[in-house]
């Protein structure tokens, strides 16, 4: 079986309509339909089982793309399961909580965009929300959500636990895992029942696109997650589809040198704690000693983590003094980022600075944080 990158490379291969070794940028909203309407009608109306009727003839953009398609077969191989693109992160959930419309879910502190969408589900249908704690109120067709690593500390649940008590309630478990892109983390082996994971940060990994997708091993769940999507309007765009399947070809170096540089930034940090009277702790999964860490994420750590500084007074500054860390929120791209993250979440500590690790020189990241630091100690 071919490795990890070569299906990222090539597994779309099998279904490009041109013989360019790069497919072109699609620009068109609609496609012609076959000469042949009699062969078309039979695809359209006995679809082999599991298979969207107009997937691999597509007629409109907000049904399919030569690009989408080309996206969810990569996406598809690499993430194990059946995959399904959006044209944002949140509405990939915002999908998958129309799909699952559960009665009630129990979840931790998640994504503040996550929040708002299901208080929108709560407003709408009455969805009552639970603490992860109170788990054991869930009941069949109910929804355990899991964002793993947390957001932003960056510590972690045992997936295969949460799983095994969402089971045993006939619940199903939803774990984000835009923190632990592929290769790090298969959430699917501890147990989930949808993978969930933002385009936006790590599959796209340069900043530069917005894009979310919803993985699920049943073969139905993805024809009805794409139906449903034909109406909702949330297909990704073309130009997203062409940028998101040329940044998935790289994605293994990127997101093992960045999960790599990360691990080596955080033991660092956490060796200076004490030693610049700045620095107060290191949130980092490297500092977690819990046993499951070491099965459930196999390929590395994540390579966005948080410290906490010694005063509100300097976490407002510090941002500003780093040169290569730019002050901006998003994580996961090539450049390093540094986000004071009260700004946009409120429940985060004054004193937090998230760190999203890019693919500069690790020595010179170090450097970057050991002047700064210092400038405040
Ligand atoms: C960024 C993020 C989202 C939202 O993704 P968008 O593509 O910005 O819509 C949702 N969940 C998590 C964990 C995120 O980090």
């Amino acid at each position: 079986m071919p490795g990890f990158s070569t299906d990222c490379i090539h597994t779309d291969a099998a279904i490009a309509r041109v013989p360019d070794a790069v497919q072109p940028i699609g620009v068109s909203t609609t496609f012609r339909y076959p000469k042949d309407l009699e062969a078309f009608q039979e695809a359209i109306n006995n679809p082999a089982p599991g298979v969207l009727p107009l997937v691999g003839n597509p007629v409109y953009l907000r049904l399919s793309s030569p690009g989408s398609e080309a996206v969810e077969a990569v996406l598809s191989k690499i993430l194990k399961g059946h995959a399904v693109v959006y044209n944002s992160g949140l509405l990939a959930f915002f999908a998958a909580m129309t799909r699952l419309n559960p009665k009630r879910i129990a979840k931790h502190k998640c994504y503040h965009g996550c929040h708002v969408i299901l208080d929108i589900f709560t407003r709408l249908t009455h969805l009552e929300q639970i603490d992860l704690d109170d788990w054991e109120q869930l009941e069949a067709g109910d929804v355990l959500h899991l964002e793993l690593p947390v957001n932003p500390e960056g510590i972690a649940y045992d997936i295969a636990l949460w799983a095994e008590r969402a089971h045993s309630k006939g619940a199903l478990l939803v774990v984000d895992s835009t923190f632990a892109p592929p290769p790090l983390q298969d959430a699917f082996e501890q147990g989930a029942d949808l993978v969930m994971h933002l385009a936006t940060k790590y599959l796209g990994g340069h900043s530069d696109l917005l894009a979310g997708v919803l993985v699920t091993k049943d073969p139905e769940v993805k024809v009805k997650l794409l139906e449903e999507r034909v109406y909702l309007g949330t297909n990704i765009g073309n130009l997203e589809s062409f940028l998101l399947l040329r940044l998935l070809r790289s994605l293994k170096v990127r997101v093992l040198q960045q999960s790599a540089s990360a691990t080596a930034i955080a033991k660092w940090l956490d060796s200076q704690v004490g030693v610049l009277p700045a620095l107060a702790k290191v949130y980092h999964l490297l500092l977690q000693t819990d046993a499951f860490i070491k099965t459930q994420m196999p390929g590395g750590f994540n390579p966005t983590f948080s410290i906490e500084v010694a005063s509100e007074e300097i976490a407002r500054a510090l941002p500003d003094r780093l040169e290569y860390f730019y002050h901006a929120t998003l994580l996961g791209g090539v450049e390093s980022l540094i986000e004071w993250r009260t700004l946009l979440d409120e429940h985060a500590p004054k004193t937090l600075l998230r760190i999203s690790v890019g693919l500069e020189d690790v020595e010179d990241l170090i450097e970057d944080l050991r002047q700064a630091l210092a400038l405040f100690s």
